[in-house]
């Protein structure tokens, strides 16, 4: 007969909170707001690279009896943006994020808050921001005429 007995198991440790992010690029916490800012020529080239072996991949599914796909030219940086995220600390200005910023912005950066150290472009104007005048509502959904 044996006194041994196994030691009691070990309380289980709760599970880590896990947070699906985006987080905020100064200091990791879940993010509040973010902008946009232009790809870096690396960014750019990894989407190249992507593109690249999606089309690789499909060709060699494609049924070699039929016409080769015409995959259209490689995409390019025009109009191609990236989100950049920040908690409520480390947010830039409302004006700052409603602009493109430049690749190498180095925004939410604590020492330019709440500006950056880029010169943002201002996006084209989107088409469904036209001014309401624009665009002639039918009298019967006008209130107040
Ligand atoms: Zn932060
Ligand atoms: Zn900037």
């Amino acid at each position: 007969m044996t006194t041994d007995e196994d030691p009691p198991p070990p309380a289980p440790t709760p599970a880590p909170v896990v947070s699906t992010g985006p987080f905020c690029a100064a200091c990791g916490e879940p993010a509040a707001v973010n902008w946009a800012r232009r790809p870096t020529a690396d960014e750019v080239a990894e989407v190249i690279r992507n593109e690249l072996a999606r089309r690789e991949q499909l060709l060699l599914l494609t049924d070699p009896q039929l016409p080769r796909p015409d995959f259209g030219p490689l995409p390019t940086s025009d109009g191609m943006t990236r989100t950049v995220y920040a908690c409520a600390d480390h947010a830039i200005s409302l004006d700052g994020a409603s602009l493109i910023h430049e690749c190498t912005c180095t925004a939410p950066n604590p020492a330019d808050l709440p500006g950056c150290d880029c010169t943002p472009e201002t996006p084209d104007p989107d088409p469904m921001d036209a001014p309401l005048a624009a665009r002639t509502l039918p009298a019967h959904w006008t209130t107040g005429a």
